[in-house]
């Protein structure tokens, strides 16, 4: 007869299949109010220039402390739900707004970050009003263009390249600064490095962590860093961990860095404290 253990595998799998259902689900009505609750906050990452041993930017990361569940979301759980429930635009506003009042909060503090780099996700960037969106917020918080890089994800589909670039154009002629993200983690295109007018390219984290022994991963960056080169783009790293990967990439002519050798996100105020 079956072992005590087969027998109940199946009750422990549905019992789990319903908790995580039920989470979703407790997730989903919290998800509505969290930026009204203002369970949602930014953490920030440095970008740092292995040359100057400065940090050049510092990119934010979105936290969701939910309230109903007790304990911090990470984006990768986030984002999925509230694609679902269409609430990707108004949550991407969020993090503009937010992102530029930290930036107006840092001014004049020793060792604030140049730019401040945010994730906005693809429908948002191609919808015909972001342009305009973008310009009035830095106008209402006083933030120059330049100040500011917008992140693209990697995964634009081919048909939505023409609307993107079209508001990517409008954005670099205000100044704003663009950087394709996830660079060689997917199904990235060497066309979208190409047609679309960025000025940094961040190499993906699954490229960097096999590095230096991944012989495609390489090849990877030895072509991306050739291409970036030839382009004039400036080459970032991800996921930086290990000092070896930090001397394999500087020897392909990648200076700039992010990574937990360098920083692991932090609040705003511990990234760049206040003065005295
Ligand atoms: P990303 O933009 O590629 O951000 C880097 C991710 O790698 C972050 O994860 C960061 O915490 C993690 N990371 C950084 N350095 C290291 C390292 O040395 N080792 C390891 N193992 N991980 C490292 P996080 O915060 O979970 O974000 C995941 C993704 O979610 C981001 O990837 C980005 O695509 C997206 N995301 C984050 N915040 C936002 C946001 O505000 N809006 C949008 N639309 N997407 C966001
Ligand atoms: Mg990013
Ligand atoms: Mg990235
Ligand atoms: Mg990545």
């Amino acid at each position: 007869h079956r072992s005590e253990v087969e027998a109940r595998t199946p009750v422990f799998y549905e019992e789990a299949l319903g908790a995580a259902a039920d989470r979703r689900q407790k997730l989903r009505k919290a998800l509505v109010q969290a930026i009204p609750a203002g369970e949602l906050r930014l953490v920030w990452q440095p970008l740092f220039d292995t040359r100057s041993y400065r940090m050049v930017a510092a990119e934010a990361l979105l936290r969701w402390d939910c309230g109903a569940l007790g304990h911090e979301v990470m984006p990768g759980e986030l984002l999925p739900l509230a694609t679902e429930l269409g609430m990707l635009a108004e949550i991407d506003f969020w993090v503009l707004w937010e992102a530029l009042a930290t930036k107006r909060r840092w001014a004049g503090r020793a060792g604030a970050p140049a730019t401040v780099a945010i994730n906005i996700s693809g429908a948002t960037l191609r919808a015909p009003g972001f342009p305009a969106q973008v310009r009035a917020a830095l106008d209402q918080q006083g933030v120059a263009a330049e100040e500011l890089d917008i992140e693209i994800p990697e995964d634009i589909p081919a048909r939505d390249i023409q609307a993107l670039a079209q508001n990517l154009e409008a954005l670099r002629a205000m100044g704003v600064r663009l950087s394709l993200d996830d660079f060689g983690g997917g199904v990235s295109a060497m066309a979208h490095l190409v047609q679309l007018p960025v000025q940094r390219v961040k190499l993906d984290r699954s490229i960097t962590h096999r590095l230096p022994e991944g012989r495609q991963e390489a090849a990877v960056l030895g072509a991306v860093a050739a291409l970036a080169r030839s382009l004039g783009i400036e080459l970032v790293a991800e996921g930086v961990e290990r000092e070896v990967q930090a001397s394999t990439l500087r020897a392909e002519g990648c200076f700039i860095m992010q990574g937990w050798l360098y920083g692991r996100p932090l609040a705003a105020d511990l990234l760049v404290p206040p003065e005295g």
